[in-house]
């Protein structure tokens, strides 16, 4: 069935912008984006849905590059004993406590209202690093099946692979991943596999040999890297190398990669890093609240390294992730003219999308013909002039400082918000079953 968006402000993500045109959507892509008198002669088949665009702003739907949906029910959890002074304290104390406790209910549940609340803020895939510890078979498949059968986005999946639960759940881990990505169809642009693996400091060297001679060939990893000083100090330390060295070392600084942080590297660890096909997800809000230091944007752009943005399952709202990304650079250079616009609009809007392309492989990530009909619409009529050169700023200071949600969310042609409730799910049973999940999983924390 053809889709209509009629009458919206549309941005194509690039360069391109016009004040009313009309979004032709059929089988699952963008077939025309009409403007002007093109416009007026158009008229649409009897049969097609129309999306009313009138007072609305159209923007490419949006990618999260590295998210955990497992911690979506952490919301307002109080944990006795909770005062971590390091990083590895707050993974002891908080994450790892938690992902212990998960069972596949609340696994569901977390991903649900995780992917829920993205789609609100107009995200459309979701990079995934998932981990229960106590519930590894199978979670995977029930990740997918809340985001792209429930609700309706795109998607690619993992399980965080670690020593740190004993060696028999590590081993479960590995089949998991292995069976996800074996199932894993290269022509369904919906959903597609990583292995993941947690970090360097929680894998033994026989851990990451396993995962070397087991992962099949062209698939790539997803991993945190140096989020935390710690990470390169145990790898210096125990391995002698410092952690991009240790993955080349056992053939995973690889094509389709995902290397999420990347703080602590250093200078010949980004060269490594620029010299592979591995991309680098940097997640500002996470990394301010963990305290954990400061991504050299500028050293790993500099390098043409792809650097991509996620939230780190600290919410889901990634416009305003990228305007702190922004803030972040500038308070920390004391430079207000760091990470200017060319940069940030290159990050959400160039290269999450090619990080999500390269996955799926789909083309995302513009509001043009022949490319996946992934739309955000939000009502947004701004007080001020917008045109092809301020749009960015419309989005920062307006959608993004103020927190607005879409009314609408398209994803490969289908609607998954409309007029600002889900098209497909019943919201107010999922958040109660959400609730009586969360009270259960908070009972269950030791
Ligand atoms: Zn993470």
């Amino acid at each position: 069935m053809k889709r209509v968006i009629d009458g919206a402000r549309i941005w194509d993500g690039a360069n391109s912008f016009d004040e009313k045109g009309t979004i032709i959507i059929d089988d699952g892509k963008i077939e025309a984006v009409l403007t002007g008198a093109e416009r007026d002669r158009y008229k649409p088949p009897a049969s097609a849905e129309r999306i009313d665009g009138d007072g609305k702003l159209a923007i490419p739907g949006l990618v999260n590059a590295h998210t955990h949906l497992y911690s979506s029910l952490a919301r307002g959890m109080a944990l006795p004993n909770y005062s971590p002074r390091t990083f590895t304290q707050i993974l002891e104390q908080l994450w790892w406590r938690l992902d212990k406790a998960l069972d596949p209910a609340s696994v569901r549940a977390s991903a649900l209202v995780g992917a829920m609340e993205a789609a609100r803020c107009g995200v459309t895939t979701l990079i995934d690093h998932h981990a229960s510890p106590h519930a590894v078979t199978g979670s995977l498949r029930a990740v997918k099946g809340a985001v792209n059968d429930d609700i309706g986005l795109r998607g690619a999946f993992c399980y965080e692979l670690s020593d740190r639960d004993g060696m028999a759940i590590r081993d479960v881990g590995i089949e998991e991943n292995l069976e996800f990505l074996s199932s894993d169809d290269p022509t369904d642009t919906m959903c597609t596999a990583l292995f993941g693996l947690h970090a360097s400091f929680t894998l033994s060297d026989e851990s990451l040999s396993m995962v070397s001679e087991r992962i099949p060939e062209g698939a790539g990893v997803h991993i945190h890297v140096a989020e935390g000083p710690e990470d390169e100090e145990q790898c210096q330390a125990e391995h002698g190398m410092r952690i991009v060295e240790r993955l080349y070392k056992f053939n995973l600084l690889r094509e389709r990669s995902v290397l999420a942080h990347c703080l602590h590297i250093d200078e010949a660890e980004k060269d490594m890093v620029a010299g592979s096909m591995a991309t680098v997800v940097h997640n500002p809000r996470s990394n301010m609240n963990n305290a954990v230091g400061v991504f050299d944007m500028g050293g790993f752009l500099r390098r043409g390294i792809t650097v991509g943005l996620g939230t780190d399952g600290l919410g889901a709202n990634m416009l305003s992730e990228l305007f702190t990304a922004g803030i972040l650079q500038k308070v920390s250079t004391e430079d207000s003219l760091a990470a200017g616009f060319g940069d940030l609009q290159k990050i959400l809007f160039d290269n999450n999308p090619h990080i999500a392309s390269q996955l799926l492989g789909a083309q995302l990530g513009r509001i043009a013909p022949g490319y996946e009909a992934d739309i955000a619409l939000f009502d947004y009529d701004p007080p001020t002039p917008i045109d092809a050169g301020n749009v960015l700023g419309h989005v920062l200071f307006g959608i993004a400082v103020h927190d607005l949600h879409v009314s609408d969310l398209i994803v490969a042609g289908r609607s998954v918000i409309r007029d600002a409730h889900f098209a497909n799910l019943d919201e107010d049973a999922v958040y109660a079953q959400a609730r009586k999940e969360a009270t259960a999983l908070w009972a269950r924390i030791s």
